[in-house]
């Protein structure tokens, strides 16, 4: 990077599946791994902001199932995802990297409201912004709050870190064997043929804006530093 050179800033989605290795709660292990692979990238000038999913705590889609609210399930659903926030927050602190946590339900012990021009400047600042609680609002999923916060600090793409596959493929590669992956995909042929991006609303969001999406693998070691420094990993969903 020379010094004229604007820095590369990144949004990096994790999924509640990412923090409970596909269980309920946090696996600290994976969480301190992806932490220590974040800090490299930050060390070379790249700023990342993160989205956390909360789905290894609760769904509300789920609880309304069993018999809750779905707007409570909800509000349950997004407390989630601020624990998952936490974890993380505490594991890049370990690794001596600065960070914030900007909620969109309001908590002051635990973190800072959020405030986009407050969290652009942490990111100048070389600080990791962590948003959790969603969008603050039921019916809302943390992809369509990715493509949101990207689009409202100015992200240069957004980087969907996913467990179990490493992009987006014309079939479930566990499922189907001679399933392919797309090096690059558009919004529309991932929206028509509801292809394993993000949910519907948040693609078309990301269309509309027109956010570049790189889908990859969070389990290979090193990748989430590859993504986030820019290597072109999995699938580029774009135009
Ligand atoms: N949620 C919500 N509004 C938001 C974001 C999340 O109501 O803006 C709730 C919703 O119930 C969702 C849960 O929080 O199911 C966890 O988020 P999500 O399912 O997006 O997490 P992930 O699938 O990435 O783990």
């Amino acid at each position: 990077m020379t010094g004229t050179d604007k820095p590369r800033r990144v949004l990096l989605k994790l999924s509640g599946e990412a923090f409970g290795g596909g269980a309920v709660g946090i696996d600290t292990k994976v969480v301190r791994r992806i932490a220590q692979e974040i800090v490299p990238a930050v060390r070379q000038g790249v700023q990342v902001a993160i989205v956390t999913g909360g789905g290894n705590f609760f769904r509300g889609a789920e609880l309304q199932q069993a018999g809750i609210d779905r707007s409570r399930g909800d509000y349950m659903g997004m407390l989630g995802t601020v624990m998952n926030c936490l974890a993380l927050q505490d594991f890049l602190e370990q690794e001596g990297q600065a960070t914030r946590v900007q909620t969109a339900i309001a908590m002051g012990q635990v973190a800072e409201p959020y405030i986009p021009l407050k969290a652009i400047r942490h990111l100048e600042k070389g600080r990791v912004v962590i948003f959790g609680a969603g969008a603050g609002m039921p019916y809302f999923s943390t992809d369509t709050v990715s493509i949101q916060r990207s689009l409202e600090i100015h992200c240069d793409e957004v980087l969907m870190g996913k467990n179990g596959v490493d992009g987006v493929y014309t079939a479930d590669p566990r499922k189907v064997e001679n399933a392919q992956r797309f090096a690059t995909l558009s919004y529309n042929r991932a929206l028509v043929d509801n292809l394993a991006v993000m949910d519907a609303s948040a693609l078309s969001m990301a269309r509309d804006n027109r956010k570049p999406i790189r889908v990859f693998g969070l389990e290979e070691p090193g990748n989430v530093t590859k993504a986030l420094l820019g290597e072109q990993l999995g699938t580029l969903v774009s135009t």
